[in-house]
């Protein structure tokens, strides 16, 4: 039989689950707590035995709809929904790490991801910030009590392209959780699956709900690791198959017990979202590169930051391991162009700290989401303050080009 694509597979996920009177969406479900009418059942569905709803903190049924979805989309065991993708990424570190453990990251990162690990170095978790662009750095930061590494696909804001594969290898050689954010990417683009990932998140807020209407977060067990081989799991989560360990924990500990949780109206939004995800990045991200093509030649501009582009360092591996290079790209504009004055020129696209959205977005990243972590971390991460970052829409491409075009003249 014809195996389903990406699109057929996820627009008939919810009705091809348990659903309502034949709904052709989830419904959107309220309620905080499902009553039983046998208390057995209840203690069956606390004790783990039985599947079923407590308590809407843990989860409710058009959330476990979503969460159904996004399992599809990354070809993983289970997956479990935030209220945001910082909870996501918060809650899962803080569930499966203890104090003495260490872990690694990439030193390119989302600012407030960046943020949260300093919080958690402070609260007796080490870690150390390495150049994820070469596995070499990766492999020299391991240390005795090293358990996890962390790294984005596509790097926020000057697309420096993990080396993903290598990487992969590497935690499977040394038994490490391998825990990939590939919420620049998206199971649209990329697998984090296909190159030995354990984990991954995806800040459903971007791309995947794709509308800036609903926050949300999602970490998915992709089945790669043997979680019989990790120390820091609970007994009473051992139960089955150890596929499903840590994602058992990852729901208890972090989830349930710090209350990070997404809601229904949130749940339906993204899920709708998610039914156009792989039309609108086929757009966005030949936006992007027509857009990019077109910066690169401009007198103006001085550097064009984007994996399409044949310049980038990583251009091949990109190509190699994405369907596509994204739809996020930054550029530096000659030293005599003011980028706030510029930003202000722009008409189409909107000045603003989201990415991933329909509409075209730009922000002075220096001076907003990455002003917080100083000039020294800034220049570690290739941010210079001309440094203008833009999360690219599905608006028609004469009109963006238009639109950069009237702005730099
Ligand atoms: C936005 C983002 C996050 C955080 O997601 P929120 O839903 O905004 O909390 C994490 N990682 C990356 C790469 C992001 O772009």
């Amino acid at each position: 039989m014809n195996k389903p694509g990406f699109t057929s597979k996820i627009i008939h996920s919810d009705r091809r689950n348990v659903i309502e009177h034949g709904s052709i969406h989830k419904p959107v479900h309220t309620a905080v707590t499902y009553a039983y009418d046998d208390a057995r059942d209840l203690a069956a569905v606390f004790q783990g035995r039985e599947a079923g709803y407590s308590y809407g903190r843990q989860v409710n049924p058009t959330v476990t709809a979503l969460q159904d979805k996004i399992s599809l989309m990354e070809e993983g065991i289970a997956t479990a929904a935030f209220a945001t993708g910082m909870a996501a990424i918060g809650t899962t570190l803080f569930a499966l790490l203890r104090k003495g453990d260490h872990f690694i990251s990439s030193s390119y990162l989302f600012g407030n991801t960046n943020s949260l690990f300093n919080t958690f170095a402070s609260h007796g978790i080490e870690i150390t910030f390495v150049d994820a662009t070469d596995v070499a750095e990766v492999e020299a930061a391991i240390q005795e009590n090293t358990r996890l590494v962390f790294v984005e696909t596509i790097a926020n804001p000057r697309t420096q392209v993990a080396d993903l594969e290598k990487i992969g290898d590497l935690c499977e050689l040394k038994e490490l959780v391998y825990f990939v954010d590939n919420t620049m990417t998206t199971p649209y683009l990329f697998r984090p699956k296909s190159v030995k990932a354990s984990l991954v998140i995806n800040s459903l807020t971007k791309y995947i709900g794709g509308h800036a209407n609903a926050l949300g977060g999602a970490v998915t067990e992709l089945g790669n690791f043997d979680w019989s081989r990790f120390d820091n799991l609970y007994d009473n989560y051992k139960k089955g198959d150890p596929a499903s360990w840590a994602i058992t924990q990852i729901k208890k500990k972090g989830l349930r017990d710090f209350g990070a949780s997404m809601s229904a109206e949130a749940a339906h939004h993204i899920s709708v979202g998610s039914d156009t995800l792989a039309l609108r990045m086929q757009r966005a991200c030949s936006n992007a590169q027509q857009l990019t093509t077109y910066l690169d030649q401009h007198e103006k501009v001085s550097r064009v930051y984007y994996p399409g582009l044949v310049g980038h360092p990583q251009h091949s591996l990109a190509a190699k391991l994405f369907a596509q290079p994204g739809a996020l790209f930054s550029i530096e504009l000659n030293d005599d162009i003011d980028c706030f004055d510029f930003i202000n020129h722009l008409d189409l696209v909107i000045c603003t700290s989201n990415l991933g959205d329909t509409r075209s977005l730009a922000i002075p990243v220096a001076h907003s989401i990455y002003y917080e972590m100083g000039p020294e971390r800034r220049a570690s991460m290739g941010i210079v303050d001309s440094l203008v970052r833009f999360s690219v829409g599905i608006e028609e491409i004469d009109d963006l080009l238009a639109d950069f075009e009237q702005a730099l003249t």
